[in-house]
Protein backbone atom coordinates (compact mmCIF):
# COMPACT_ATOMS: atom_id res chain seq x y z
CA UNK A 1 0.00 0.00 0.00
CA UNK A 2 0.76 3.46 -0.67
CA UNK A 3 0.82 6.51 1.61
CA UNK A 4 -1.90 8.05 3.52
CA UNK A 5 -3.81 10.47 1.23
CA UNK A 6 -6.76 12.24 1.66
CA UNK A 7 -8.45 13.30 -1.55
CA UNK A 8 -11.00 16.51 -1.14
CA UNK A 9 -13.39 16.73 -3.77
CA UNK A 10 -14.67 20.08 -4.69
CA UNK A 11 -18.53 20.73 -6.20
CA UNK A 12 -18.01 21.47 -9.17
CA UNK A 13 -17.85 24.76 -10.68
CA UNK A 14 -16.61 25.83 -7.22
CA UNK A 15 -15.06 29.01 -6.44
CA UNK A 16 -11.19 30.04 -6.74
CA UNK A 17 -11.78 31.82 -3.07
CA UNK A 18 -13.09 27.91 -1.60
CA UNK A 19 -10.43 26.26 -3.21
CA UNK A 20 -7.67 28.82 -1.76
CA UNK A 21 -9.69 28.28 1.32
CA UNK A 22 -8.87 24.85 1.34
CA UNK A 23 -5.07 24.72 0.31
CA UNK A 24 -4.92 27.77 3.33
CA UNK A 25 -5.98 24.75 6.10
CA UNK A 26 -4.13 22.14 4.53
CA UNK A 27 -0.56 23.91 4.11
CA UNK A 28 -1.20 25.34 7.86
CA UNK A 29 -0.90 22.13 9.20
CA UNK A 30 2.45 21.36 7.15
CA UNK A 31 0.80 19.09 4.60
CA UNK A 32 1.33 19.31 0.88
CA UNK A 33 -1.39 19.35 -1.35
CA UNK A 34 -1.78 19.33 -4.94
CA UNK A 35 -4.55 20.70 -7.38
CA UNK A 36 -5.81 18.15 -9.83
CA UNK A 37 -8.85 19.22 -12.48
CA UNK A 38 -11.65 16.93 -12.02
CA UNK A 39 -14.47 17.37 -15.14
CA UNK A 40 -15.81 20.49 -14.25
CA UNK A 41 -14.14 20.59 -10.92
CA UNK A 42 -11.36 20.26 -9.04
CA UNK A 43 -9.79 17.68 -6.21
CA UNK A 44 -7.43 18.83 -3.70
CA UNK A 45 -4.82 15.95 -2.99
CA UNK A 46 -3.24 16.27 0.57
CA UNK A 47 0.15 14.07 1.04
CA UNK A 48 0.38 13.45 4.97
CA UNK A 49 -1.45 12.86 7.94
CA UNK A 50 -3.72 15.88 8.61
CA UNK A 51 -4.75 16.53 12.76
CA UNK A 52 -7.76 18.08 11.80
CA UNK A 53 -8.88 16.71 8.59
CA UNK A 54 -12.76 16.13 9.95
CA UNK A 55 -12.67 19.62 9.83
CA UNK A 56 -12.27 20.18 6.23
CA UNK A 57 -15.76 18.25 5.61
CA UNK A 58 -17.74 21.36 6.59
CA UNK A 59 -15.64 24.23 4.74
CA UNK A 60 -17.23 25.58 1.82
CA UNK A 61 -17.46 24.32 -1.71
CA UNK A 62 -16.09 20.91 -0.08
CA UNK A 63 -18.24 17.82 -1.39
CA UNK A 64 -16.10 14.86 -0.30
CA UNK A 65 -13.10 13.73 1.73
CA UNK A 66 -11.47 10.47 0.84
CA UNK A 67 -8.82 9.32 2.64
CA UNK A 68 -6.86 6.34 1.34
CA UNK A 69 -3.71 4.57 1.18
CA UNK A 70 -4.19 2.91 -2.30
CA UNK A 71 -1.21 2.79 -4.96
CA UNK A 72 -3.49 4.44 -7.09
CA UNK A 73 -6.41 7.06 -5.04
CA UNK A 74 -7.11 8.24 -8.28
CA UNK A 75 -7.67 5.01 -10.71
CA UNK A 76 -9.20 3.31 -7.34
CA UNK A 77 -12.84 2.78 -7.10
CA UNK A 78 -12.64 4.86 -3.68
CA UNK A 79 -13.25 7.65 -5.85
CA UNK A 80 -16.11 7.45 -7.33
CA UNK A 81 -18.04 5.22 -4.37
CA UNK A 82 -17.32 2.23 -6.18
CA UNK A 83 -19.53 3.34 -9.64
CA UNK A 84 -18.08 3.61 -13.19
CA UNK A 85 -16.58 6.32 -15.12
CA UNK A 86 -17.87 6.77 -18.74
CA UNK A 87 -15.50 7.72 -20.75
CA UNK A 88 -16.68 10.06 -23.78
CA UNK A 89 -14.64 9.41 -27.10
CA UNK A 90 -16.94 11.49 -29.66
CA UNK A 91 -20.05 12.87 -29.58
CA UNK A 92 -22.97 10.24 -29.98
CA UNK A 93 -19.46 7.28 -28.84
CA UNK A 94 -19.19 7.33 -25.18
CA UNK A 95 -17.66 3.61 -23.13
CA UNK A 96 -17.77 2.15 -20.03
CA UNK A 97 -20.80 1.51 -17.66
CA UNK A 98 -22.42 -0.37 -20.15
CA UNK A 99 -21.60 1.36 -23.19
CA UNK A 100 -19.66 -1.36 -25.15
CA UNK A 101 -17.21 -0.03 -28.19
CA UNK A 102 -15.55 -1.96 -30.69
CA UNK A 103 -12.97 -0.26 -32.49
CA UNK A 104 -11.05 -2.18 -35.61
CA UNK A 105 -9.26 -1.31 -38.48
CA UNK A 106 -5.78 -2.80 -39.83
CA UNK A 107 -2.27 -2.60 -37.21
CA UNK A 108 -0.56 -0.10 -39.43
CA UNK A 109 -1.82 2.54 -41.77
CA UNK A 110 -0.39 1.19 -44.97
CA UNK A 111 -2.20 3.05 -48.09
CA UNK A 112 -5.07 5.17 -49.01
CA UNK A 113 -6.81 2.05 -50.44
CA UNK A 114 -6.06 0.46 -47.52
CA UNK A 115 -7.34 2.58 -45.03
CA UNK A 116 -10.52 3.29 -46.67
CA UNK A 117 -11.57 -0.26 -47.46
CA UNK A 118 -11.14 -1.27 -43.80
CA UNK A 119 -12.72 2.06 -42.62
CA UNK A 120 -15.57 1.43 -44.49
CA UNK A 121 -15.85 -2.39 -43.81
CA UNK A 122 -15.76 -1.92 -39.99
CA UNK A 123 -18.40 1.05 -40.28
CA UNK A 124 -20.68 -1.11 -42.18
CA UNK A 125 -19.91 -3.87 -39.79
CA UNK A 126 -21.17 -2.00 -36.63
CA UNK A 127 -17.25 -0.89 -35.43
CA UNK A 128 -17.43 2.49 -33.29
CA UNK A 129 -14.01 3.72 -33.70
CA UNK A 130 -11.21 3.28 -36.37
CA UNK A 131 -7.75 2.18 -35.62
CA UNK A 132 -4.59 2.42 -37.43
CA UNK A 133 -1.43 3.01 -36.68
CA UNK A 134 1.17 5.48 -38.68
CA UNK A 135 4.01 5.32 -35.44
CA UNK A 136 4.86 1.75 -35.19
CA UNK A 137 6.88 0.48 -32.27
CA UNK A 138 8.45 -2.10 -34.08
CA UNK A 139 10.56 -4.73 -32.54
CA UNK A 140 12.81 -4.63 -35.52
CA UNK A 141 14.51 -1.15 -36.38
CA UNK A 142 14.18 -2.98 -40.37
CA UNK A 143 10.66 -3.63 -39.94
CA UNK A 144 7.93 -0.98 -41.45
CA UNK A 145 7.59 1.65 -39.01
CA UNK A 146 4.47 3.49 -40.04
CA UNK A 147 3.62 6.10 -42.58
CA UNK A 148 3.81 8.90 -39.71
CA UNK A 149 2.18 12.07 -40.61
CA UNK A 150 1.08 11.04 -43.85
CA UNK A 151 -0.58 8.26 -42.02
CA UNK A 152 -2.21 10.53 -39.95
CA UNK A 153 -3.55 12.47 -43.54
CA UNK A 154 -4.83 9.11 -44.72
CA UNK A 155 -6.98 8.58 -41.43
CA UNK A 156 -8.21 11.86 -41.31
CA UNK A 157 -9.43 11.47 -44.68
CA UNK A 158 -10.95 7.79 -43.69
CA UNK A 159 -12.61 9.64 -40.64
CA UNK A 160 -14.09 12.38 -42.95
CA UNK A 161 -16.10 9.72 -45.05
CA UNK A 162 -16.70 7.02 -42.51
CA UNK A 163 -17.37 9.83 -39.71
CA UNK A 164 -15.78 7.14 -37.51
CA UNK A 165 -13.60 8.79 -34.84
CA UNK A 166 -10.00 7.62 -35.02
CA UNK A 167 -7.53 5.84 -32.59
CA UNK A 168 -4.04 5.79 -33.37
CA UNK A 169 -0.18 5.27 -30.82
CA UNK A 170 1.65 8.56 -29.83
CA UNK A 171 5.18 7.49 -29.07
CA UNK A 172 6.59 10.45 -28.06
CA UNK A 173 5.79 13.64 -26.56
CA UNK A 174 6.67 16.19 -29.32
CA UNK A 175 3.85 14.60 -31.53
CA UNK A 176 1.13 15.03 -29.28
CA UNK A 177 -0.04 18.52 -29.56
CA UNK A 178 0.44 18.21 -33.34
CA UNK A 179 -1.75 15.05 -33.21
CA UNK A 180 -3.93 16.23 -31.20
CA UNK A 181 -6.42 17.96 -33.32
CA UNK A 182 -6.52 15.53 -35.87
CA UNK A 183 -7.07 12.21 -33.70
CA UNK A 184 -9.94 11.25 -30.94
CA UNK A 185 -7.91 9.03 -29.11
CA UNK A 186 -4.48 8.93 -27.92
CA UNK A 187 -2.82 4.95 -27.77
CA UNK A 188 -0.28 4.38 -25.19
CA UNK A 189 1.39 1.07 -26.31
CA UNK A 190 2.31 -1.62 -24.27
CA UNK A 191 5.90 -0.84 -25.05
CA UNK A 192 5.22 2.67 -23.58
CA UNK A 193 3.20 1.81 -20.27
CA UNK A 194 5.97 2.84 -18.24
CA UNK A 195 7.24 5.73 -20.54
CA UNK A 196 6.53 8.19 -17.40
CA UNK A 197 7.11 11.45 -19.12
CA UNK A 198 4.67 10.70 -21.96
CA UNK A 199 1.97 9.82 -19.04
CA UNK A 200 2.83 12.63 -17.74
CA UNK A 201 2.46 14.98 -21.10
CA UNK A 202 -0.96 12.74 -21.48
CA UNK A 203 -2.02 13.90 -18.38
CA UNK A 204 -2.64 17.78 -19.52
CA UNK A 205 -4.47 16.83 -23.07
CA UNK A 206 -8.21 17.13 -23.13
CA UNK A 207 -8.56 13.52 -25.00
CA UNK A 208 -8.92 10.30 -23.87
CA UNK A 209 -6.10 8.26 -23.55
CA UNK A 210 -6.20 4.24 -23.96
CA UNK A 211 -3.47 2.88 -22.22
CA UNK A 212 -2.52 -0.94 -23.19
CA UNK A 213 -1.09 -2.78 -20.56
CA UNK A 214 2.72 -3.83 -20.51
CA UNK A 215 3.44 -7.47 -21.69
CA UNK A 216 5.62 -7.69 -18.95
CA UNK A 217 3.29 -5.54 -16.15
CA UNK A 218 1.85 -6.25 -13.43
CA UNK A 219 -2.01 -5.29 -12.48
CA UNK A 220 -0.91 -2.73 -9.96
CA UNK A 221 1.88 -1.62 -12.07
CA UNK A 222 -0.57 -0.87 -14.90
CA UNK A 223 -3.38 1.12 -12.30
CA UNK A 224 -0.16 2.75 -11.34
CA UNK A 225 0.96 3.75 -14.97
CA UNK A 226 -2.83 5.31 -15.62
CA UNK A 227 -2.81 7.25 -11.84
CA UNK A 228 0.26 9.16 -13.89
CA UNK A 229 -2.53 10.27 -16.69
CA UNK A 230 -5.13 11.23 -14.07
CA UNK A 231 -3.08 13.04 -11.64
CA UNK A 232 -2.83 15.69 -14.45
CA UNK A 233 -5.99 15.69 -14.73
CA UNK A 234 -7.19 14.11 -17.39
CA UNK A 235 -9.79 11.80 -16.24
CA UNK A 236 -10.49 10.10 -19.62
CA UNK A 237 -8.92 6.40 -19.88
CA UNK A 238 -9.46 3.66 -20.82
CA UNK A 239 -7.78 0.74 -19.68
CA UNK A 240 -6.81 -2.21 -22.46
CA UNK A 241 -5.45 -5.96 -21.75
CA UNK A 242 -3.52 -7.18 -24.83
CA UNK A 243 -1.80 -9.99 -23.50
CA UNK A 244 1.00 -10.59 -21.20
CA UNK A 245 4.34 -12.48 -21.90
CA UNK A 246 4.28 -16.25 -20.60
CA UNK A 247 6.49 -19.56 -21.07
CA UNK A 248 3.65 -20.21 -24.07
CA UNK A 249 4.74 -20.09 -27.61
CA UNK A 250 2.16 -21.31 -29.29
CA UNK A 251 0.31 -17.84 -28.50
CA UNK A 252 2.29 -14.88 -29.26
CA UNK A 253 0.78 -13.49 -26.03
CA UNK A 254 -1.18 -14.89 -23.34
CA UNK A 255 -4.41 -12.63 -23.33
CA UNK A 256 -5.00 -12.64 -19.64
CA UNK A 257 -8.55 -12.42 -19.16
CA UNK A 258 -8.82 -12.75 -15.19
CA UNK A 259 -7.89 -9.21 -15.47
CA UNK A 260 -11.31 -7.68 -16.54
CA UNK A 261 -13.33 -8.69 -13.66
CA UNK A 262 -10.07 -7.75 -11.53
CA UNK A 263 -9.45 -4.73 -12.75
CA UNK A 264 -13.36 -3.72 -12.99
CA UNK A 265 -13.63 -4.30 -9.35
CA UNK A 266 -10.53 -2.28 -8.27
CA UNK A 267 -10.63 1.00 -10.71
CA UNK A 268 -13.73 3.09 -12.35
CA UNK A 269 -12.24 3.32 -15.52
CA UNK A 270 -13.38 1.30 -18.47
CA UNK A 271 -11.78 -1.73 -19.35
CA UNK A 272 -10.76 -2.97 -23.46
CA UNK A 273 -9.23 -5.67 -24.46
CA UNK A 274 -7.27 -6.99 -27.93
CA UNK A 275 -7.72 -10.02 -28.27
CA UNK A 276 -5.39 -9.40 -31.99
CA UNK A 277 -2.11 -9.01 -30.08
CA UNK A 278 -3.30 -10.95 -26.78
CA UNK A 279 -3.43 -14.24 -29.32
CA UNK A 280 -1.56 -13.17 -32.74
CA UNK A 281 -3.64 -15.99 -34.50
CA UNK A 282 -6.46 -15.00 -36.57
CA UNK A 283 -8.80 -17.92 -35.91
CA UNK A 284 -8.41 -17.44 -32.01
CA UNK A 285 -9.56 -13.77 -32.48
CA UNK A 286 -13.38 -14.49 -32.47
CA UNK A 287 -13.59 -16.40 -30.03
CA UNK A 288 -11.11 -14.50 -27.33
CA UNK A 289 -13.37 -11.12 -28.23
CA UNK A 290 -16.44 -13.14 -27.12
CA UNK A 291 -15.07 -14.74 -23.89
CA UNK A 292 -13.33 -10.94 -23.26
CA UNK A 293 -17.01 -9.57 -23.34
CA UNK A 294 -18.53 -12.58 -21.07
CA UNK A 295 -15.98 -11.58 -18.63
CA UNK A 296 -17.71 -8.12 -18.30
CA UNK A 297 -15.19 -6.21 -20.72
CA UNK A 298 -16.40 -2.36 -21.97
CA UNK A 299 -15.23 -3.32 -25.41
CA UNK A 300 -12.66 -4.25 -27.80
CA UNK A 301 -10.24 -3.62 -30.19
CA UNK A 302 -9.27 -6.07 -32.91
CA UNK A 303 -7.17 -5.79 -36.02
CA UNK A 304 -9.09 -5.90 -39.42
CA UNK A 305 -7.40 -5.72 -42.92
CA UNK A 306 -9.14 -5.86 -46.34
CA UNK A 307 -6.25 -7.86 -47.67
CA UNK A 308 -4.32 -9.49 -44.44
CA UNK A 309 -1.65 -11.68 -47.04
CA UNK A 310 -0.85 -7.85 -48.15
CA UNK A 311 -0.49 -6.49 -44.64
CA UNK A 312 3.06 -5.24 -43.94
CA UNK A 313 2.23 -5.62 -40.16
CA UNK A 314 0.37 -8.15 -38.53
CA UNK A 315 -1.29 -9.63 -40.76
CA UNK A 316 -1.79 -13.35 -39.32
CA UNK A 317 -3.97 -11.85 -36.66
CA UNK A 318 -5.97 -9.31 -38.57
CA UNK A 319 -9.21 -10.62 -39.10
CA UNK A 320 -10.56 -9.97 -43.28
CA UNK A 321 -13.45 -8.00 -43.35
CA UNK A 322 -15.98 -10.82 -43.50
CA UNK A 323 -14.86 -12.16 -40.22
CA UNK A 324 -14.98 -9.27 -38.48
CA UNK A 325 -18.55 -8.56 -39.96
CA UNK A 326 -19.36 -12.46 -38.89
CA UNK A 327 -17.87 -11.91 -35.22
CA UNK A 328 -20.41 -7.63 -34.97
CA UNK A 329 -23.05 -10.21 -35.39
CA UNK A 330 -21.90 -12.38 -33.01
CA UNK A 331 -21.49 -10.18 -30.64
CA UNK A 332 -24.66 -8.33 -31.04
CA UNK A 333 -26.41 -12.06 -30.00
CA UNK A 334 -24.31 -12.05 -27.19
CA UNK A 335 -24.74 -8.51 -25.54
CA UNK A 336 -28.09 -9.42 -24.85
CA UNK A 337 -27.36 -12.37 -22.85
CA UNK A 338 -24.62 -10.73 -20.45
CA UNK A 339 -25.75 -9.29 -17.27
CA UNK A 340 -26.63 -5.36 -16.95
CA UNK A 341 -23.57 -3.78 -15.97
CA UNK A 342 -22.43 -1.76 -12.86
CA UNK A 343 -23.70 2.14 -11.77
CA UNK A 344 -22.21 5.07 -13.42
CA UNK A 345 -20.59 8.19 -11.63
CA UNK A 346 -20.73 10.73 -14.84
CA UNK A 347 -20.66 11.85 -17.80
CA UNK A 348 -17.02 13.24 -18.10
CA UNK A 349 -14.95 13.33 -20.78
CA UNK A 350 -13.40 16.77 -23.03
CA UNK A 351 -15.82 16.67 -25.93
CA UNK A 352 -19.65 18.18 -24.94
CA UNK A 353 -22.61 15.41 -26.44
CA UNK A 354 -24.27 17.36 -29.22
C1 LIG B 1 -0.91 -2.12 -31.83
O1 LIG B 1 -2.01 -1.86 -31.31
O2 LIG B 1 -0.75 -2.23 -33.06
C2 LIG B 1 0.25 -2.35 -30.96
C3 LIG B 1 1.48 -2.08 -31.34
O3 LIG B 1 -0.11 -2.88 -29.78
P1 LIG B 1 0.75 -3.18 -28.45
O4 LIG B 1 1.28 -1.87 -28.00
O5 LIG B 1 -0.29 -3.76 -27.54
O6 LIG B 1 1.80 -4.17 -28.84
MN1 LIG C 1 -0.53 -4.65 -34.41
Amino acid sequence: MGNKRTIIKMQNSTSNVNVANVFQKVEKEGCKARFIPYYDGCLVMVEGTMKRELALQGLPGVMEVITTDSLFPLAGKELTGGKSSIVKIAPGVTIGGGNRVVMAGPCAVENRQQIRDAALAVKKAGASVLRGGAFKPRSNPYAFQGLGSEGIALLREAKEETGLPIVTEVMTIEAIEWLEPHIDIFQVGARNMQNFPLLKALGKVDKPVLLKRGAMSTVDEWLQAAEYILCGGNFNVILCERGIRSFETRTRNTLDLNIVPLVKSLSHLPVIVDPSHGTGIRSLVTPMSMASLAAGADGLIIEVHPRSEEALCDGAQSLSCGEFSQLMDMISRLIPALPVQEETEKICGAIPVI
